[in-house]
């Protein structure tokens, strides 16, 4: 697990900011989600965006996981990486006629379709090359995710999939489209999504356009749900490894599938959340009269979600007297950036052992939506990374 004895000895002379892999847990829970999914005879495809470095690519592809994109790049990564293209999806509301076409080329598993001018346009695509693509309707099917607004996308008012009162005109499309195939229906509704329930609602959803898609003639191969389910972003230590059982049961209860219908996932971050940190360096320690500013090394353009989501990451002090809870006084900081922005802060009041300039700070949590997300932002200089060891017996 989260080693602070092996990361603080690997890091005393490193160059700080660092993103810190833990390459052994990482592979603990694609073991514990592969083994939860395989249960239930369910596929997983892993959320290429919410971290693409490419050891972890590795490990995930090992694992037997499949690729959830949503651009042509990411296709293309997966690829390279050593996806099968057949284990390959295509989702994101504003596919470029190149990437399409590209998609196309590698003959990838489906096309999460978003809009009716986009089947139209796979489909004149798909002609021009003689060939047939393979496709899913993403439907919008208005089921609230109970998370922070921005990371929420199932609702009326979002941009993404089709609305359900689009749908006869969908089929309709379909019909005269030469060149498509339906293989499925597709929902993705939301990230960090703490509240099983909200699956059986979509769950729910699910049960009742795929009925509405039978009794029209339509055999679906697939019934893909999505991704986003939550990790513990408060306790990291506690549940370092999402619930996966509970979360894979709801579907196995709640979802009807009809005979010979598959079952698709695609989990970015709770795969990948756990196995990293934003390690970090107190540059300065600024007392104020109403605050006292802990001012690191790292900022907003290594970690952005603090500032684009008011998202909560456990921020620990590594060395000195950390976790020792003991004598060592403790202190509230306003913990920041070096940015010049006013957003660029990792959290307000954080209670921590006081710290001095050169003390090492972990921001935890860190391994979805983090180094992806990162900036040139003030021209600051590229991601630097440190692994774990491999695990054992595992080849990357
Ligand atoms: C981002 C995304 C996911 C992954 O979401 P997580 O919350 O990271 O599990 C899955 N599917 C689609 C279409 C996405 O855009």
């Amino acid at each position: 697990m989260f080693d602070r004895k092996q990361l603080i000895e690997a890091i005393s002379h490193q160059e700080t900011p660092v993103y810190y892999y833990d390459l052994l847990l990482l592979q603990q829970t694609l073991d514990a989600a592969k083994q939860a999914a395989d249960k239930h005879g369910f596929h997983v495809h892993y959320a290429l965006k919410a971290n693409f470095n490419e050891r972890i690519l590795s490990l995930i592809r090992n694992a037997g996981f499949g690729a959830d994109c949503v651009s042509g790049n990411e296709v293309k990564k997966a690829i390279e990486i050593g996806f099968r293209p057949n284990d390959i999806v295509f989702a994101g509301v504003g596919k470029s006629d190149r990437e399409i076409r590209e998609a196309l080329n590698h003959d990838i598993f489906a096309f999460n379709v978003e809009s009716i001018a986009e089947l139209t346009v796979i489909n004149t695509l798909a002609a021009a090359q003689g060939i047939k693509a393979r496709v899913a309707l993403r439907i919008n099917p208005n089921v609230d995710a109970q998370t922070h607004q921005y990371i929420t996308t199932g609702l009326d008012e979002n941009k993404f999939g089709i609305a359900h009162w689009q749908l006869g005109e969908a089929v309709e499309t379909l019909g005269q489209s030469e060149h498509l195939e339906l293989i499925g229906i597709h929902f993705h509704i939301g990230s960090q999504i703490t509240d099983l329930n909200v699956f059986k609602s979509l769950c729910v959803k699910v049960n009742e356009l795929n009925n509405w898609f039978d009794e029209r003639g339509f055999r679906l191969q697939v019934l893909n749900v999505g991704g986003g389910l939550g990790v513990d972003y408060h306790q990291p230590d506690l549940h370092p490894i999402p619930d996966f059982q509970s979360y894979f049961s709801v579907f196995a209860d709640f979802l009807e599938r009809k005979p010979g219908q598959e079952v698709h996932f695609e989990l970015g971050r709770a795969l990948v959340s756990q196995c990293g940190s934003l390690i970090s360096r107190v540059l300065y320690v600024k007392n104020g009269i109403k605050k006292n500013f802990l001012i690191l090394d790292a900022g907003m353009t290594e970690l952005m979600r603090p500032a684009l989501y008011q998202a909560y990451h456990q921020i620990e002090k590594l060395d000195g007297d950390a976790g020792a809870q003991g004598d060592a006084e403790q202190l509230r900081y306003d913990v920041v950036g070096p940015i010049c922005e006013s957003s660029d802060c990792f959290g307000k009041e954080v209670l921590l052992p006081k710290c001095e300039r050169g003390d090492l700070i972990a921001i935890r949590t860190a391994g979805a939506y983090g180094e992806v997300m990162a900036s040139r932002y003030n021209l600051r200089e590229e991601i630097r990374y440190l692994y774990s060891p491999t695990p054992v017996g595992v080849d990357t």
